[in-house]
């Protein structure tokens, strides 16, 4: 079968994927997306508009109820089939990810191995996906039943692609739903290739996997607004996220909403200091700090302050940024970013921060032509400063000093953001007291992220969001209770 992306031609062209065809876009039109590692060209995007999201969901509920009323076995058997060609295709899947979004192409499979277990994971989800009777006392009989909601809108950023697309949809099919996924008009390609193995290979049937191309403001809110769409997934900005918000709020329809982060991550005095400053470099520079949960704000306690930042620094210097497949670190996704991400080494040094490495763009002759942008970490950090509130989006880290535990609870909680935080101590008493106190909807405790798991729900408290990804709480956001009372 060809694929639906043809990488060899430049720039190649991504169309929509409904009802398992490829479509191209009512409009005629679409969008430039340019490579980031040169800044050229590569692609041409369908620009959808409602013509088109209204074909993706016809589709998708035209395919519901044949997929809600299988088995729950015979949903897993594809879903498993899904999880296996994501790893049989993960070599093209990959190169068309990293071309697209910048990320070393060493780096890409690893996402997609997540990918891939997304699907194993919800397919062994199928038979626990139940209600239960209730205790209602003599003369009646009570129980819930956990239905699908019909088709799912999911909408998804451009920084880790299949992966977030994956990690809405596993669950949503499990549960029955059908889907129609909007992907960043940056990131298109994984996505619509996915579908097309997905439905051509897997036996996954046409309609149930649909992908919709386009800009946020048109195809994406067409797909949050249209009326057969019953429950929206949406991974990517606050802003966007309200406008979301705003819509689903009219159609009283329920969202679930990953938002951003600014996460403190809390390095106590008795902490082992080298594997921390190891893992705080390796988090914050991770996919070219385009990571909702990267742990940006770094609190140091003052005692090992200088100290721990000396560590830091050094582990930051083994980092190396570049085109290549093998780099640590490769460009920014987009143009817009690369931007946003230099105009905070301005604002940085207006509130006085200082570099202790970077806090500028690479001198290297070959890192000119794309959008690559050096780690930075900024020292004599205050949580009132613009650098330690606004979430950044790029390879940036302030780092913080605080006092003591109630000082270091204090400023980690004083954000908009509650979607991640870590925490280094040796003592047990003090790092489970502090989890409990922290303001966010996941804590990692001597070791921040570093173990890409499924299995542990992921969502944000406050401004980063609601509703739950990941784990057996995902499944339950893709279903709706019914109660049903019998009278005996
Ligand atoms: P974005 O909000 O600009 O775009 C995300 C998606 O929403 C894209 O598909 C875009 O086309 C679409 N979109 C934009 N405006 C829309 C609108 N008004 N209506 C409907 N759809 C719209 O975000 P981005 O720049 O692609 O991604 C970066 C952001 O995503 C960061 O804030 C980051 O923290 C967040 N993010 C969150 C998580 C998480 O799990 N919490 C994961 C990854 C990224």
């Amino acid at each position: 079968m060809p694929t639906a992306v043809e990488t060899e031609i430049t720039p190649y062209v991504l169309n929509h994927f409904i009802a398992g065809k490829t479509v191209t876009p009512n409009s005629g039109d679409y969008l430039d997306k340019l490579d980031p590692r040169s800044g050229e060209r590569i692609a041409r995007v369908a620009s959808g508009d409602e013509t088109d999201v209204n074909a993706a969901v016809q589709a998708a509920a035209a395919a519901f109820t044949e997929w809600r009323d299988r088995r729950p076995m015979d949903r897993a058997k594809v879903m498993l089939e899904m999880a296996r060609a994501i790893r049989k295709h993960v070599k093209l899947l990959a190169e068309i990810e990293s071309r697209e979004n910048g990320t070393p192409a060493s780096q890409t499979p690893a996402g997609l191995e997540t990918a891939a277990r997304y699907f194993d994971f919800y397919a062994g989800l199928v038979n626990v996906n139940h209600g239960e009777t209730l205790n209602v006392g003599a003369g009646y009989h009570a129980y819930t039943r956990r239905e699908p909601f019909g088709v799912v809108g999911i909408i998804t950023p451009w920084n880790v692609p299949l992966n977030q697309a994956a990690r809405a949809s596993a669950p949503a099919l499990a549960a029955g739903n059908t889907v129609v996924v909007k992907p960043s008009e940056e990131t298109s390609a994984a996505t619509v290739e996915f579908a097309r193995i997905a439905t051509e290979e897997c036996g996954l049937p046409p309609g149930v996997f649909n992908v919709v191309l386009g800009a946020g403001r048109h195809a994406g809110s067409a797909l949050v607004s249209h009326p057969l769409v019953r429950k929206v997934a949406f991974t990517g900005s606050v802003r966007a996220g309200k406008e979301i918000g705003h819509i689903a709020a009219e159609r009283v329809i329920p969202l679930t909403l990953e938002l951003g982060g600014k996460s403190p991550h809390i390095v106590f005095e008795d902490a082992d200091l080298d594997k921390a400053a190891a893992n705080a470099a390796n988090i914050f520079t991770r996919n070219c700090g385009q990571i909702c949960s990267s742990g940006t704000r770094l609190l140091v306690q003052d005692s090992v302050h200088d100290a721990f930042v000396e560590k830091l620094v050094r582990e930051v210097q083994k980092i190396s940024v570049g085109p290549e497949a093998s780099a640590s670190v490769g460009p920014l996704a987009t143009k817009a970013q690369y931007e946003k991400v230099q105009s905070y080494y301005q604002v940085a040094k207006e509130e006085g921060a200082i570099a202790a490495i970077g806090g500028e763009l690479p001198g290297e002759e070959r890192l000119k032509k794309g959008w690559f942008v050096s780690p930075t970490v900024y020292t004599g950090v205050h949580n009132d400063m613009r650098i330690a509130r606004e979430e950044i989006f790029g390879p940036v880290m302030g780092v913080i000093r605080f006092k003591d535990e109630a000082d270091a609870v204090r400023i980690a909680n004083d954000s908009e953001y509650g979607l991640a935080a870590g925490l280094w101590t040796r003592e047990v008493s003090r790092a489970l007291r502090v989890a409990a106190l922290l303001e966010a909807g996941q804590v990692y405790i001597n070791e921040y992220q570093t173990g890409a798991m499924i299995e542990t729900p992921f969502g944000g408290y406050k401004m980063s969001g609601y509703g739950r990804e990941k784990g057996v709480e995902a499944m339950h956001c893709y279903t709706q209770v019914k109660c049903v009372t019998v009278k005996l």
